[in-house]
């Protein structure tokens, strides 16, 4: 086993498998109202291709956890199988997804029985109005159909992702929060990233990590929740005493760049070692030309061992990735 080392003393365990950059939604901080132009099919890794990448993650370089992500990974048909055979892999590792909910009511069961650990679901406001205005799309309904299911197919605790947006729903997190208590859900504020298509974000409209904890704190009695941070990059607390927790992930305020143990792999089979790295590493072409696993390890080792110790967006020479989030795999 070759670990995913890099020069700053970080080993990757963690990998983000981006399955499509497709989506359904429009969320306005994470691409345009008309989308994207979306990768062609061909460039796209077939499910077997995908699976034979985990596959080498797992077996030869020491992941031990696998992501699915996107673009709305519920989108690719092959889901629950390529969830399925991630499971069967040896050693088997802890198998998640994150994902808008669209689709979720239907899906839920069949994710459960195929294997998968753990969901996420992305809800950034508890009012039907403002989630229409936040992603373009009058689909709350959908998204909170798709946590129910996914709680009641076993996939407990069910996490909510959010981000807050300055002048539509900075105000809201005390209320998304008592949301989320009411139906047992795990919530996670995410500091709004340098990561849009449109190249839109304005550091000074963000809302910080700081600003969400106070207005929260002013509702809540936090605590900090028992378990160690270690890579996670969320801070836990507990809320009213427990079990319920709230995190933020401030990726901008409070940069958790050196205990960083993710990698990701795009839709289109380049490794991303970080996700504001603007160098990839083609893992297709060598596949598709017939290269051996050995062959693929040694080439995701060497783009593992190029990532720089920090994202640098406070650096004024910080420059976005070439691909937006969605296309990197969130
Ligand atoms: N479509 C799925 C979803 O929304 O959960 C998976 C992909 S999405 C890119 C993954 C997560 O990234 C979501 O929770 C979303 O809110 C978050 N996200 C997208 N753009 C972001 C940005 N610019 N800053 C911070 N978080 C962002
Ligand atoms: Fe789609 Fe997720 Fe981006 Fe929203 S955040 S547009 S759901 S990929």
């Amino acid at each position: 086993m070759q670990p995913l080392a890099d020069s700053h003393g970080r080993v990757a365990t963690d990998l983000r498998v981006s399955l499509t950059d497709r989506c359904n939604l429009r969320c306005t901080y994470c691409m345009p109202a008309e989308g994207l132009d979306w990768l062609p099919h061909e460039e796209t890794l077939t499910d077997d291709e995908v699976v034979r990448l985990i596959g080498i993650g797992v077996g030869l370089l020491g992941v031990t956890e696998v992501r699915f992500t996107g673009g709305e990974p519920l989108l690719r048909r092959g889901l629950p199988d390529i969830v399925r055979r991630t499971k069967e892999l040896h050693p088997s590792p802890e198998v998640s997804l994150t994902t808008n909910g669209l689709g979720l009511s239907r899906t839920a069961t069949a994710l459960r029985d195929a294997g998968l650990d753990r969901v996420n679901v992305s809800l950034d406001t508890a009012r039907r109005e403002d989630f229409a205005r936040i992603t373009l799309r009058d689909r709350f309904d959908d998204v909170v159909a798709g946590i129910d299911a996914a709680r009641a197919a076993g996939l407990d605790p069910v996490k909510v992702n959010a981000v807050l947006l300055r002048g539509i729903n900075d105000g809201q997190a005390p209320e998304l929060l008592g949301w989320c208590l009411d139906r047992g859900l795990h919530l996670r504020f995410i500091e709004q990233m340098p990561l849009d298509a449109q190249h839109a974000w304005q550091r000074e409209q963000m809302v910080t990590a700081d600003e969400i904890l106070d207005s929260l704190a002013a509702h809540y009695d936090l605590a900090p929740a028992p378990t160690a941070r270690g890579s996670a990059p969320a801070e836990e607390l507990l809320v009213d005493g427990g079990p319920l927790t709230v995190g933020v992930i401030a990726s901008v305020t409070r940069p958790f760049c050196g205990s960083c143990d993710r990698v990701r792999l795009t839709a289109d089979g380049q490794i991303v070692n970080c996700l504001f790295s603007r160098d990839e590493s083609d893992l297709r072409t060598p596949l598709r030309a017939g290269a051996d696993d050995a062959e693929l390890a040694e080439l995701w080792v060497k783009a593992m061992a190029a990532k720089l110790p920090g994202h640098g967006i406070d650096d004024p020479s910080f420059l976005q990735p070439t691909r937006p989030m969605s296309a990197i795999g969130g």
